[in-house]
């Protein structure tokens, strides 16, 4: 049997269970995406699971209350700021 791991922060997911595709609204599906950052809101997990998709590289859905475009913004953001620090 193969077994599959997950990171310790899936198992207090307050997404665990629901149907994923509230996490991965089609364009213009505001509805989705406003339940979604809803879950996300309240999820004890968010900041893990955050960056998880960011250091993933994650492109699709919603992760840790966060859009691809948001992330994109974040990961431009650190690398500017990485790019500032002192050799
Ligand atoms: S932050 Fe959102 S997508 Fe991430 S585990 Fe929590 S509910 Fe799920």
């Amino acid at each position: 049997m193969l077994a599959v791991s997950y990171p310790w922060w899936m198992r207090e997911a307050a997404c665990s269970g629901m149907d994923t595709g509230i996490f991965y609204p089609g364009r213009g599906d505001t509805e989705h995406l406003r339940l979604a950052r809803k879950t996300c809101a309240s999820c004890a997990v968010r900041r893990e699971c955050l960056e998880a998709a960011l250091v993933s590289g994650e492109h699709f859905g919603v992760w840790g209350g966060t859009t691809e475009q948001e992330r994109r913004r974040i990961r431009r953001r650190r690398r500017r700021a990485a790019a500032l620090l002192p050799q």
